[in-house]
């Protein structure tokens, strides 16, 4: 069965980004090409946590005919080296908090140092501020698309963990880009100049914070930037400011209802809030709604595809736990594991089809293959169910990527570290679902050597070996569980369902 949404099709703009999203961004745009000999088609990389300068870096680029990759803050220098050469960026924008890793970074990926470029006003060992580049006196040319080059031309570069670690390079387009928020923009009709917007995103800020600050943009609206997370500071910023809406992912949600000095803000200006990017229990929203009376509508997507689904708008229409309908434009199909199409409240991977989804995986056509079917279908990794009024669950992960506090842990990365423990002679690395923490917690089962004993010491001290060689947002949070075998496919591959079916029996033990 194949479903299509509800809402009418919306007319899909015939516009590059930034013919869509006009902004004031041409003096950056103008120095980029007058002084730094950025041309149509070059990379530009961002390293920073989000702040108010990031859309005007974001848009002069994409005005010069720029594509643009957004770093995660939290990277180490590795990581953010790959990126740097595998995206081709040729100039770094980098926020002074974490200089130290873009210097080393931009030596390996022989970025000049007069092309690495800061946020802020101060020069900072010899490193400029970007606003050193802009031109006041010159009004750029921007760089208008045909509809059939936004279609093909990649705006942006977004990196996802793959699953044996290498990260893999999203390319979406102009068109993408510009269809995502005119999905967003039919859905929240009632934003205008008088609407105040909050995101607060945690890790994701570089990847929907375009989306956000671009939907910003273009509904005219004021926003409040927040980098950095706390219960005071958001609560107090609501009050403050009168925000009327707020974007922001489970986590947040579930620190408002368990910290008490929430309910000594006054929060009644908010009519709604976005939630998404990972599962929200449909006890947590009703808890949330209880204590604060303000109604959450889940959405739920990919960094591949934007939204795909969003709770309609009132509350009497919203089901508890459901991650609501599809958006406008997107078809999709629910398919066994032998590729049957399923139909009402059978739950299987979840295939979507719209103008939303990504061009490819750069430079891999095997991953783009294996994502994108030949009828144009993407295959989200998600094990989904459909209800008979079209509201959609998501039930499972079939992906092997753990999804911890808004980043990705490749279960593979841990369990190479596991094996070079003397104890350990097998491992596997799963996601449990914490609904304390609504996150998953890297776990890992391991089965032991001839001549060790499984005992408490033991688990503690291979937990500890591993999590000091790693990020703290990869750390094996969810302990360590002994098993006499890791379940292998015939192939060799870790049958990662069944190891995640007994965690959950293992955890309430
Ligand atoms: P990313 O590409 O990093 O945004 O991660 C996308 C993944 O996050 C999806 O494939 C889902 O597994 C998960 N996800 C996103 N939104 C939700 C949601 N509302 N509920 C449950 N899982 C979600």
């Amino acid at each position: 069965m194949i479903s299509k949404s509800k809402y009418p099709d919306i007319k899909i703009p015939q516009a590059g980004i930034y013919q869509y999203v006009t902004t004031r961004n041409e003096k950056f745009a103008a120095g980029l090409q007058d002084k730094l000999e950025f041309k149509r088609g070059d990379v530009l990389a961002i390293f920073s946590p989000n702040q108010v300068d990031y859309p005007i870096v974001l848009f002069g680029t994409i005005a010069a005919g720029g594509k643009v990759t957004t770093a995660n803050p939290i990277y180490e220098t590795t990581k953010l080296s790959y990126q740097l050469i595998d995206s081709g960026a040729s100039i770094l924008i980098v926020h002074p908090e974490v200089l130290e890793a873009a210097i080393e970074a931009s030596i390996d990926a022989k970025i000049p140092a007069s092309r690495v470029l800061l946020f802020g006003d101060n020069e900072i060992k010899g490193y400029k501020p970007y606003r050193s580049v802009l031109i006041n006196d010159r009004d750029i040319e921007p760089i208008y698309y045909t509809p059939e080059e936004a279609k093909s031309t990649t705006a942006y570069l977004f990196y996802s963990s793959g699953t044996t670690g290498k990260p893999k390079d999203i390319e979406i387009t102009h068109t993408n880009m510009v269809v995502r928020l005119a999905q967003v923009n039919s859905m929240e009709c009632n934003l205008g100049p008088h609407s105040i917007i909050m995101a607060v995103l945690v890790a994701t800020l570089q990847r929907l914070g375009i989306e956000y600050s671009s939907y910003d943009l273009n509904a005219c609206t004021t926003a409040i930037i927040h980098s950095n997370f706390s219960v005071e500071t958001i609560c107090e910023s609501i009050q403050t400011f009168k925000i009327n809406r707020i974007y922001t992912t489970p986590p947040i949600i579930l620190n408002l209802v368990n910290d008490p000095s929430a309910q000594q803000f006054d929060l009644s200006s908010v009519d709604k809030i976005i939630c998404g990017g990972a599962p929200l229990s449909d006890q947590s929203e009703r808890k949330f709604y209880n204590i604060f009376k303000i109604p959450i509508s889940q959405g739920y997507g990919l960094t591949e595809s934007g939204a795909i689904t969003i709770s309609p708008d009132t509350l009497k229409t919203t089901v508890p736990g459901s991650v609501g309908i599809l958006i406008p434009n997107i078809k999709a199909k629910i398919l066994s594991d032998d590729c049957h199409e399923l139909g009402c409240n059978e739950p299987a991977e979840l295939w979507i089809h719209g103008p939303n989804i990504m061009k490819s995986y750069l430079n891999n056509k095997v991953a783009t293959d294996a994502a994108i079917d030949r009828d144009g279908f993407f295959n989200t990794g998600d094990i989904v169910y459909v209800d008979e009024q079209g509201n959609y669950f998501i039930v499972d992960r079939n992906k092997e990527m753990i999804q911890g506090l808004g980043f990705h842990v490749a279960p593979s990365e841990l369990e190479s570290i596991l094996l070079t423990h003397a104890a350990v002679s097998d491992a596997a690395v799963v996601g449990y679902y914490s609904e304390k923490d609504a996150t998953e917690l890297p776990t890992a089962y391991v089965t032991i050597k001839n001549g060790y004993k499984q005992s408490r010491a033991l688990a503690e001290e291979i937990q500890s070996f591993v999590d000091e060689k790693v990020l703290p947002y990869k750390r094996l949070r969810g302990g360590i569980l002994f098993i006499d075998r890791i379940p292998k496919n015939a192939s060799g591959k870790i049958l990662r369902r069944l190891l995640k079916e007994s965690l959950k029996n293992d955890m309430k033990k």
